[in-house]
């Protein structure tokens, strides 16, 4: 008999984390691998940030923060609020936590009990669908294939809902498929969930800042459903700082103060010093966000280049955030090297093993057809791993 608890054998591996584990295992053996497995800016943190962290350690910033972090970091989150999206937050109804992740999984924790549903759009980020099971939640997929640019519609939407839905999680932009809703989109969405007035909309907007389509849209924005929106956001992709575990929440009163009594008795604020180089990051200059923005979009395009250059791959030109998503449905079932291709985490496992490039495959993402290829890295390194990609693929 297993000594683990139920909750913990239900669970997952994070396979994002596993894959580039994977590929940073078979680079220490040797190997000239081109991890576009795991999802993170390969710029360092800007140094005016890393100053900002120098200077808290020199001024003794070591003690315990209060439990959402200092004042002085949620008003410099409440004003950057008020700054880019144009919505009112007060200090209190902010929680930082050891990044975005933590901040979803203590708003999942807060809220959702046994047989609570979830709905989640697919292809969605791989650790919602773990951090609903932990809260003994239900998920309920509702998916959106290539064809409709990965976004569920407010139609979707409606049908999913039942008596027993407590949540739903968007994320805009997408990890993994780059999708962005419009303002137009969300509203649509918006106006069939104000109808229902007790679901939670959980907003991941993690990707806010890597956005090629103009200004950043919250679903927050719409009166209708604002005091349910839970807005989750951080400093890990927008100021290349994801070491750094740096993630909030902006909630309703009632929200916020649950996640501070969980995370009172879990872990405590999150680290002092990284929360002052926060602090630093949003109230210093922002020439560097848009800096990495630009690199991300020219990588962009590029990738949706090297990618319709491959045949059998469908691609998408997303809109945000920094990932690929191509459906690679034509490779599943074929066999390559006496191996049959079952889903796509089989065709990344042979990318990995033949082109030495890691991707994550599609089951993780809720998408079985498709694979994902992270291009926060170099220009000469996408064209060589698309290269790779392509050649391996060659007559199948
Ligand atoms: N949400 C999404 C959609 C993400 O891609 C990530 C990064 N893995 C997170 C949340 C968590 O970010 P953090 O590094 O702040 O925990
Ligand atoms: N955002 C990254 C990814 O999806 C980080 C890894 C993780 O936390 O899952 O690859």
């Amino acid at each position: 008999m297993s000594k683990l608890s139920e909750r913990l054998t239900a669970l997952s591996p994070s396979e994002t984390l596993a894959m580039s584990q994977k590929s940073n295992e078979l680079k220490a053996q040797g190997f000239d691998v081109i991890n576009l497995s795991v999802g993170e800016p390969d710029f360092n943190t800007p140094d005016f940030v890393k100053e900002a962290a120098k200077r808290a350690i020199d001024d003794n910033f070591s003690f315990y923060s209060p439990v959402p972090g200092y004042l002085s970091l949620r008003k410099a989150i409440s004003d950057k609020l008020q700054r880019e999206n144009q919505l009112t937050y007060a200090p209190e109804q902010i929680v930082c936590s050891n990044g975005a992740k933590q901040s979803v999984c203590n708003v999942l924790l807060s809220i959702i009990g046994k047989g609570d549903e979830v709905i989640v759009p697919a292809p969605y980020w791989v650790s919602y669908v773990e951090m609903v099971k932990l809260s003994e939640g239900v998920n309920v997929v509702v998916t959106a294939g290539i064809e409709q640019d990965f976004k569920i519609t407010p139609t979707q939407l409606e049908a999913a809902i039942t008596p027993k839905t407590k949540a739903i999680i968007l994320c805009s932009p997408s990890n993994p498929t780059g999708s962005v809703y419009s303002k137009d989109e969300l509203q649509g969405l918006a106006e069939v969930l104000a109808k229902y007035p007790n679901i939670i909309i959980l907003s991941d907007e993690i990707y806010e800042h890597i956005n090629y389509i103009g200004k950043h849209e919250s679903i927050a924005q719409f009166e209708s459903v604002r005091d349910r929106v839970v807005i989750i956001n951080g400093v890990s992709k927008g100021y290349a700082m994801t070491g750094w575990r740096l993630g909030w929440i902006a909630a309703p009163q009632w929200i916020a103060s649950a996640c501070n009594k969980l995370q009172g008795q879990y872990t405590s604020g999150p680290c002092s010093i990284a929360q002052k180089a926060a602090e630093a990051a949003y109230t210093g200059a922002q020439d560097c966000v848009e800096t990495m923005r630009k690199a991300f979009e020219r990588r962009r395009d590029l990738m949706v280049k090297l990618c319709s250059e491959i045949p059998g791959f469908k691609v998408n030109r997303p809109q945000g955030a920094f990932y690929l998503f191509p459906d690679c449905s034509y490779y599943i079932g074929k066999t390559i090297q006496g191996k049959k291709i079952e889903s796509s985490a089989d065709l990344a496992m042979f990318l990995l093993e033949t082109a030495h490039v890691a991707a994550v495959g599609g089951p993780a993402f809720g998408a079985p057809n498709c694979i994902r290829f992270s291009y926060a890295a170099a220009d000469e390194q996408l064209i060589e791993a698309m290269s790779r990609v392509k050649k391996a693929l060659q007559g199948l």
